[in-house]
């Protein structure tokens, strides 16, 4: 491990972009498979370490699946959810904005009140005894339609959960045009959540305007394409809107072709707040630190550089006040006394 690579692991973190079944790691897979046998998905550590090798998209589809398939009842839930947040404790993030699909478990059954209460439950428990705060971003899964559109908004803003604090859009965006969703995005803005719709990953700039204009888009989720319009680019830093940036999935999905061609330096050129996040961090083979440290190669930064990473993401979170200050502090601290 190099020295910036321990650096990185201890410091102090936050994390905005971050899916809740792809956070699900062969260790928490193996035991939500013990718990369901009669599932395809191996339990042995070997031939779970195989699965999980990333092969191509394709691949990381089925694997995705085959764990959506072992979260069937609100025990499930709960375990998946908890134990996401061990493994964000290991990482020494101490805040994360979990994009959690309720539609997904709603529509296998799960009633809605208990999938609530077990990623509540999971929340409470995390934050006491890992110190990790969890807060929830419910996303549509685009790829299902307004049937899920309707019932994330109906979930979210009928149950409302304490931990919810934005409401998202994932899944393709090819084939689901983001203005169709402006009345669900309405709804929840209303209730009080965020707007943080995923757009630009695999779609050109303009699906980024459309965020911004019919979803009202706080933060955008990847905005990958962002640089090939300055003008967009130049409207995201004009108005601190912050971009989701997450280096190894766009690799793993195609976004970009290599690592050294994702757009991360123009963004940060053009003075927009970019924030470095994992998405699907064990099945696209990576984590946050990992993250962090791609980032740091591919905008050359140092110690204090990868710091100014981490309060970019806490600037850009939906944390009150006192939480982004105490976070700020944190880091600080911590960098003062490493360089020390
Ligand atoms: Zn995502």
């Amino acid at each position: 491990m190099s020295v910036l690579d321990s650096f990185i692991a201890g410091l102090p973190k936050a994390e905005l972009h971050v899916h809740h079944v792809g956070s699900a790691s062969p260790r928490i897979v193996a035991e939500l498979a013990a718990r369901h046998p009669d599932s395809p998905v191996p339990t042995d550590p070997e031939a779970l370490a195989d699965f999980f090798t990333f092969r191509d998209f394709a691949h990381f589809i089925e694997v995705y699946l085959s764990v959506v398939d072992l979260i069937r009842d609100a025990e499930d839930v709960r375990l998946l959810t908890y134990e996401v947040a061990r493994d964000m404790a290991r990482q020494n993030i101490r805040y994360a904005e979990l994009t959690v699909t309720p539609f997904s478990s709603t529509r296998r059954g799960i009633p809605d009140a208990a999938f609530v209460e077990a990623i509540e439950d999971a929340r409470k428990a995390a934050e006491t005894e890992l110190g990790v705060a969890l807060r929830w971003c419910f996303d549509i899964p685009g790829e299902a339609g307004l049937e899920a559109a309707e019932e994330t908004a109906r979930i979210a803003c009928e149950l409302k959960p304490e931990g919810l604090v934005s409401f998202g859009l994932g899944g393709p965006e090819i084939g689901v045009p983001r203005p169709q969703f402006k009345p669900y995005f309405d709804r929840a803005i209303a209730a009080g959540l965020h707007s943080v719709p995923h757009a630009g990953e695999t779609t050109g700039p303009q699906t980024i305007w459309d965020a911004l204009v019919d979803l009202r888009a706080e933060r955008i989720g990847h905005g990958t394409s962002a640089p090939q319009d300055p003008d967009l680019l130049a409207h995201l830093a004009e108005h601190r809107i912050p971009l989701e940036v997450c280096p190894t999935s766009n690799l793993a999905t195609r976004a970009v072709t290599d690592l050294e061609q994702h757009p991360i330096k123009e963004m940060v050129a053009a003075g927009v707040l970019v924030t470095v996040n994992s998405d699907d961090p064990p099945m696209f083979g990576t984590d946050l630190n990992r993250e962090y440290g791609v980032a740091a190669r591919l905008l050359e930064l140092d110690a204090a550089g990868v710091a100014g990473l981490a309060k970019n993401a806490v600037e850009a979170s939906f944390m009150d006040t006192a939480g982004k200050a105490a976070l700020r502090a944190e880091i600080d601290a911590y960098t003062a006394a490493w360089r020390g």
